[in-house]
């Protein structure tokens, strides 16, 4: 089936409209850039939903040292401490950049930032506006002055589905109506193509990414062969509110470094016993002591009243706005809470300056692994990668400009597939990854996973590329976590509950090899 329409971009052009998409766009101003997008602008996207703000050290009390220092930490051995440091040390003149953009962050009465500590963090590090509201509001900034520059040619309600590849590079990308999952394929031609199409939330049965943030970047990158690093890195909030919902709302971090409790229902507060920073120890840990204490058949609450008590509204209007829709008043009642997906360290690898392994492609935001997080991000470091890479990008783009005019050789048409994402199939591999792939996994459940997932692949086959993106994805992950023999960071295995040193580095694997992995995973289980 030939695609019905070609679009020859002129410049580069951009799949995904989150802060990673937008901030690359107006860095690259006044080159021009496409950006397409599912939504309207500033729906569909994690960075609007972001809470707690962006990590940076802008006090005289903290130093970008200190603040790579952390990351490493939290990182859990497999961090790269070049990569973490340069990041740290360009954090400040990203908050620059979105103060002139118009974002307004917190500020006391002598002009200084309000800064928030979130766990694993050392020091108030985390610039925010009115308590939770930093993604709504960096992302409204963001949407005014893409809107306002020429060079930044939106397209909205588009979703990419397969990269286009040409004479071994990237040359563009198939696309459909979001809206219509029977439209034609349109190709997008471009030599220059930044994937910023954000996480993998949508692969898990309860997360807090909104629902087509699902991994589909990353697949595609996956298929067309480019090296990912670190799949079976994935992290969990402790503090999805318990409340089923999906996506789930979340309760910021925050909450618990202005001291909010996690009690059981008994008013037991667990995480005292767990590690010397209770509330406040690294997000892996918290969550997977909330998994263990549910399985254990408690009810987890997270307990505001007394720390921030009849503020709460004032301070944290949007985690507000969730507990009264869900009929809960967080000045008189415990917030039940329970762990759920939130983030994927993992990605399309990158080197420092967000190029991938496949000529002509980039990758920013949560879809790429910079080797900033390892093997757990810590708290509120995302969207200033998000914003580092970014800036780097654009810059390595803008530098390439000349290479803009290189011919785009024969480019292939896409396969005559409708895009239906199969209902019963799709819901059944949220449920194997929740269960087999979650919080702590080990050999029966992931071998039992890679199984599952072959099967559905072979069921659903021919149904959607998007649907096919996102079972590549799931392979990776799960092929991944059963090759990583330790628990380090996000990845729990209930069988190999140690650290291992020398395994202290990152996972660099091809959708082939994983896909080999899984192969001999049905034929272990014959
Ligand atoms: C509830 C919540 C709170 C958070 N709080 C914080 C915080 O306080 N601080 C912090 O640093 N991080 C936080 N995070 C994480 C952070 O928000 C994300 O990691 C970050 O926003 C990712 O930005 P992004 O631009 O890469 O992706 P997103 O913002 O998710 O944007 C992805 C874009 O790609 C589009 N897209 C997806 N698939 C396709 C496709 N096939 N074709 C075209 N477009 C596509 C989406 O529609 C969207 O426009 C939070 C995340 C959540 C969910």
């Amino acid at each position: 089936m030939p695609h019905d329409s070609v679009f020859d971009v002129n410049g580069a052009l951009i799949i995904g409209a989150g802060l990673a998409g937008l901030f690359t766009a107006l860095k690259m101003a006044p080159h021009p850039v496409t950006v397409i997008s599912p939504m309207a602008l500033g729906e569909g996207a994690s960075s609007a939903w972001a809470q707690g703000g962006v990590a940076a050290a802008l006090r005289d009390d903290d130093s970008p040292a200190a603040h790579a220092n952390d990351t490493i930490a939290a990182g859990a051995g497999t961090v790269d401490p070049a990569v973490a440091l340069s990041v740290a040390e360009e954090a400040a003149r990203q908050i620059e950049d979105l103060v002139a953009l118009g974002t307004p962050f917190d500020r006391d009465a002598d002009g200084r930032f309000v800064q928030s500590r979130e766990a694993a963090h050392s020091a108030h590090r985390v610039a925010r506006v009115k308590g939770d509201r930093a993604g709504f509001a960096i992302m409204q900034a963001l949407i005014a002055a893409v809107r306002a520059t020429p060079s930044i040619r939106i397209i909205e309600g588009i979703e990419a589905d397969d990269l286009a590849l040409a004479d071994g590079r990237v040359a563009g990308v198939f696309a459909r109506q979001a809206s219509d999952p029977w439209s034609a394929p349109i190709l997008f031609q471009s030599t220059q193509v930044v994937l910023a199409t954000g996480g993998v939330g949508g692969l898990y049965r309860v997360t807090s990414n909104p629902s087509r943030v699902r991994g589909q970047g990353l697949g595609m990158a996956a298929r067309a062969g480019a090296v990912i690093a670190d799949p079976e890195f994935v992290q969990f909030h402790p503090t999805g509110i318990a409340v089923d919902r999906d996506p789930a709302p979340l309760a910021s971090e925050a909450l618990r470094g202005e001291g909010a409790t996690l009690i059981d229902e008994t008013g037991t507060r667990f995480m005292v016993a767990i590690h010397g920073q209770a509330e406040l120890a690294p997000r892996d840990i918290v969550a997977r002591a909330i998994h263990y204490h549910i399985a254990a058949g408690h009810q987890v609450f997270l307990d505001t009243r007394e720390a921030i008590g009849a503020s709460f509204a004032e301070h944290f209007p949007t985690i507000a706005g969730y507990c009264a829709e869900a009929g809960i008043d967080p000045v008189t009642q415990p917030i039940p809470v329970a762990p759920i997906q939130h983030y994927h360290m993992g990605g399309v690898r990158t080197d420092a300056v967000g190029r991938t392994s496949l000529p002509g492609l980039w990758a920013v935001g949560e879809v790429a692994c910079t080797g900033l997080h390892g093997a757990n991000r810590l708290a509120s470091n995302s969207l200033l990668e998000a914003l580092v890479f970014g800036a780097r990008i654009a810059t390595q783009i803008v530098g390439e400009v000349a290479r803009f005019a290189q011919p785009i050789g024969t480019l292939p048409t896409p396969a005559p597939e409708i895009d239906i994402l199969p209902e019963a199939a799709h819901a059944e591999l949220r449920q194997i990854m929740t269960a087999d792939v979650g919080v702590e996994r080990d050999a029966t459940g992931l071998t039992r996973a890679l199984r599952s997932i072959a099967r559905i692949e072979r069921e659903s086959q021919g149904t959607s590329r998007a649907f096919l993106n996102m079972l590549s994805v799931a392979t990776l992950i799960t092929a991944a976590a059963l090759q990583r023999v330790e628990s380090r960071g996000g990845h729990a295995r209930a069988d190999y509950p140690a650290t291992d040193r020398a395994q202290a580095h990152q996972t660099l694997i091809t959708l082939d090899q994983a896909l080999a992995i899984r192969a001999a995973a049905e034929e272990t289980a014959q």
